[in-house]
């Protein structure tokens, strides 16, 4: 009987994805993917080290899985236990001394090794093994692309890393420096992508628009060139690419945005604050007007683009002022959807140690933006009412005889359907709004 393992994913798209590769390097040993961690062979928490909570999340879970670590034990079997993403390479030793239980510590960059790690955890009861080097060789080449079904939609990292190091950031310290993969291989693992069903691709990086693989004709590829070539794949619908950072959309990338119908009219354009003191202190490199009038320019280029963003409040020495231009550049952008959050310090990033802004003026402001940037969704969900839009039929939904999928903008979008339509793009005529929704029927 084919071994289990069963893979917990916290945080961004990236763990996602990278949790979707290491299914894929322990299918290749021979194991089936299971969606619970009772009973299975081996257990992966895939962790986030972008919150503090997120990182005690990561021990409590742990202390969850000890009875059925022992209801397996008794059963005369072992389940190996193994913590993997951002709370493994930062924590690394740190947590098998906190927590025994744990087998294996995997960072990101070296998952083409879990099935070793797992093979000595499991076959040679070796516990403690932490791994959490950056190594040379590109781990996604030794991880063969799975046989398991598809859905219509995939995420494919194009770019890992981060050399700009805001203040407030862990990434460039957990995932390490910009790394940009081959286009060739993001060409064939597309194309693969394709053959298996996917119509839309989701183009991943911590820093993807700093995109700059090299080319199958031996020069350098921006993203802008990786998506141009990736519009020519026969079967692909849909493009899309996330996160980026405002000092790297280049001109050809505003431009692509005119010129690819493939690529989708949203992106997420995080600005993290709207005071240039607040935006010095925590190293973004840019000024408010200038990300204004980067969005003036995109906007031309792409007249129905929908705007996305991050938002912090309460970084080290923000005061009532700052908070206000936060407030006066989320106005006259006007966004789609964004996610706010509160500062939260983060060891061994440079704003950790700088004087705090109260908790309680914190979650003020987070309740002002959070008002202002829910009655923007409403106001942009709303303009849709009547209107008729492709949309791409992803999943079932709640109610049976419904699907769900995903308009350009990326709302979701309820409708009745058959469930076999699931890969389909169909006109809808978009009949409600809801907060975080829209439902509608077909054309
Ligand atoms: S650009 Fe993004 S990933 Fe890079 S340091 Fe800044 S916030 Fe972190």
């Amino acid at each position: 009987m084919a071994k289990k393992v069963f893979i917990k994913t916290y945080g961004c798209q990236m763990n996602v994805y990278d949790s979707q590769r290491m299914a894929d390097a322990m299918e290749a040993e021979g194991y089936e993917l299971t969606d619970m961690a009772e009973g299975a062979d081996l257990v992966v928490l895939n962790t986030c080290h972008i919150r503090e909570k997120a990182t005690e999340k990561t021990y409590s879970e742990l202390g969850r899985l000890k009875p059925l670590a022992e209801a397996k034990a008794q059963s005369g079997s072992k389940m190996v236990i193994g913590v993997a993403g951002c709370v493994a390479q930062a924590e690394g030793e740190e947590i098998v001394r906190r927590q025994p239980l744990v087998d294996l510590v995997v960072g990101p960059q070296a998952y083409h090794r879990l099935p070793q790690l797992a093979r000595r955890a499991s076959e040679h009861n070796a516990a403690g093994l932490v791994e959490t080097e950056f190594p040379a060789e590109d781990k996604f080449d030794h991880i063969p692309l799975a046989k398991r079904a598809l859905g219509p939609t995939a995420f494919l990292t194009v770019q890992e890393g981060c050399d700009k190091f805001c203040a407030f950031c862990v990434v460039p310290y957990t995932r390490g420096a910009e790394l940009s993969r081959p286009a060739e291989k993001l060409l064939r693992e597309a194309r693969e992508l394709v053959a298996r069903g996917v119509v839309e691709i989701t183009l991943l990086g911590q820093n993807v628009n700093a995109y700059h693989g090299m080319g199958p004709d031996g020069r350098e590829w921006s993203l802008a060139r990786l998506l141009h070539a990736l519009a020519e794949i026969d079967g692909l619908k849909r493009l899309r690419f996330t996160t980026s950072h405002p000092n790297d959309m280049s001109e050809d990338l505003i431009a692509a945005h005119g010129e690819l119908e493939i690529l989708m009219p949203y992106l997420h354009l995080p600005v993290q604050a709207g005071s240039d003191r607040i935006l010095k202190a925590m190293n973004r490199k840019h000024s408010a007007a200038e990300y204004l009038s980067l969005i003036e320019r995109i906007r031309k280029a792409r007249p129905d683009l929908a705007l996305s963003g991050d938002f912090i409040v309460g970084f080290p020495g923000e005061d009532d002022a700052d908070f206000e231009q936060t407030m006066a550049l989320v106005r006259e952008v006007g966004y789609a959807q964004a996610y706010s959050f509160k500062y939260s310090a983060r060891p061994g990033t440079p704003a950790a140690g700088n004087d705090q802004v109260p908790e309680e003026v914190k979650a003020a402001r987070l309740a002002a933006l959070q008002d202002l940037l829910n009655e923007q969704q409403a106001r942009f969900n709303s303009r849709c009412v009547g209107q008729t839009m492709p949309i791409l039929l992803e999943k079932p939904g709640r109610e049976p005889g419904q699907l769900v999928g995903r308009s350009p903008y990326l709302q979701p979008v309820h409708l009745n359907a058959a469930a076999e339509r699931v890969g389909e793009i169909v006109e809808v005529r978009i009949e409600q709004a809801m907060r975080n929704s829209l439902s509608g029927v077909e054309a």
